[in-house]
């Protein structure tokens, strides 16, 4: 990274007239943690679990899983981490889980739907996470959520896992329980789910891709997932709206949340939290020191005129060289 960038690790988030951005860090290890610490991340917005799992040659115990997210909250920013639970299937798979071949796996028995059908398994994990939450301000969300039954069932799934642990006497902090958004039937139907969670995460990766009806992973199609096309624009729109109206905290931690040209689609819709990969945040800190929030959010109206990714990219680029 460019020294300059670097430099701007101390500085606040803030735009020109005054309005402070959320700049959080994704991250797959406890290493991860302690580079989103050096670049001035304001904390962890997703801590992908997969990866503890994938690494390990069997399902690691409460212990172990305690143990990793204890240490991966001490090394987080300003002791704020968000912790995914499981979410496994799809791209990412443990042979330890036996060969669950499947015609569509993205369209599958993939992350909460494998966590709720195996509720001992899926506990393990809520109270080593509830157990680490002792440590610093965490925050435990659900990925791929589709349904208000799903939702409520996975929160009073960790809500019994508490009364357990209060009851066994043993020492556990409280976490603020959020849902990510990834299916596109959840953004539809978003102002339903914003009565059972604390917060929000749009997790545009799968979003889009399940918007498009195309494999984000698969070349031929995967020019399609482009996230400035109209259609997940609109409905990011959307969930952002809904979500501000209500007063949840929402924030975007898919790819799209490190890209000037999306940021700043975003901040025109008025998100103001992002979450992305570590390397991204001294640069999208700099763009947020270059702008004017309330210039910036006349523009959302425009963006959305627009009929092609194509169109919505050459207007923000003009906006950006504006700016520069
Ligand atoms: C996403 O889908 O946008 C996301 C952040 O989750 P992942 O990339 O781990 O699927
Ligand atoms: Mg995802």
């Amino acid at each position: 990274l460019k020294d300059y960038l670097i430099e701007n690790r101390d500085q606040l988030a803030v735009t020109r007239d005054g309005v402070a951005i959320e700049l959080l860090a994704n991250i797959n290890t406890v290493e991860d943690a302690q580079a989103a610490t050096d670049v001035g991340a304001q904390g962890i917005g997703l801590f992908r679990t997969e990866y503890l799992f994938m690494t390990h040659p069997g399902i690691p115990t409460e212990e172990e899983q305690f143990e990793a997210y204890a240490k991966t909250v001490n090394a987080s920013p300003l002791g704020r981490l968000t912790i995914r639970t499981l979410d496994l299937g799809g791209d990412k798979t443990v042979p330890y889980l036996g060969d669950h071949r499947e015609a569509n796996p993205f369209m599958g028995w993939r992350s909460i739907r494998m966590s709720i059908e195996h509720p001992d398994f899926f506990r393990k994990q809520v109270r080593a996470i509830l157990r680490a939450a002792a440590e610093g301000e965490v925050r435990m969300m659900f990925p791929m959520i589709s349904t208000v039954e799903e939702l409520r069932r996975v929160n009073r799934m960790v809500w019994q896992v508490e009364e357990q642990l209060d009851k066994d006497g043993i020492a556990h902090g409280k976490a603020q329980l959020g849902m990510m958004i990834e299916v596109p039937a959840a953004a539809v139907c978003i102002e339903h789910f914003l009565d059972h969670t604390d917060f929000v995460s749009v997790g545009t990766n799968d979003l889009i891709q399940y918007l498009m009806a195309a494999d984000r992973d698969n070349s031929r199609v995967a020019h399609l997932c482009d996230p400035l096309n109209p259609a997940s624009l609109c409905l990011l729109r959307q969930v952002i709206e809904a979500c501000q109206r209500r007063g949840k905290p929402v924030s975007v931690c898919g790819e799209m949340a490190g890209r000037p040209r999306c940021v700043l689609a975003l901040l025109a819709f008025g998100l103001t939290s992002f979450s992305m990969s570590p390397a991204f945040v001294p640069i999208v800190k700099e763009l947020v020191h270059s702008l004017d929030f309330s210039l910036i959010r006349e523009l959302g109206d425009e963006i959305l005129l627009r009929r092609s990714s194509t169109q919505v990219g050459s207007f923000l680029d003009k906006v950006l060289q504006e700016v520069n």
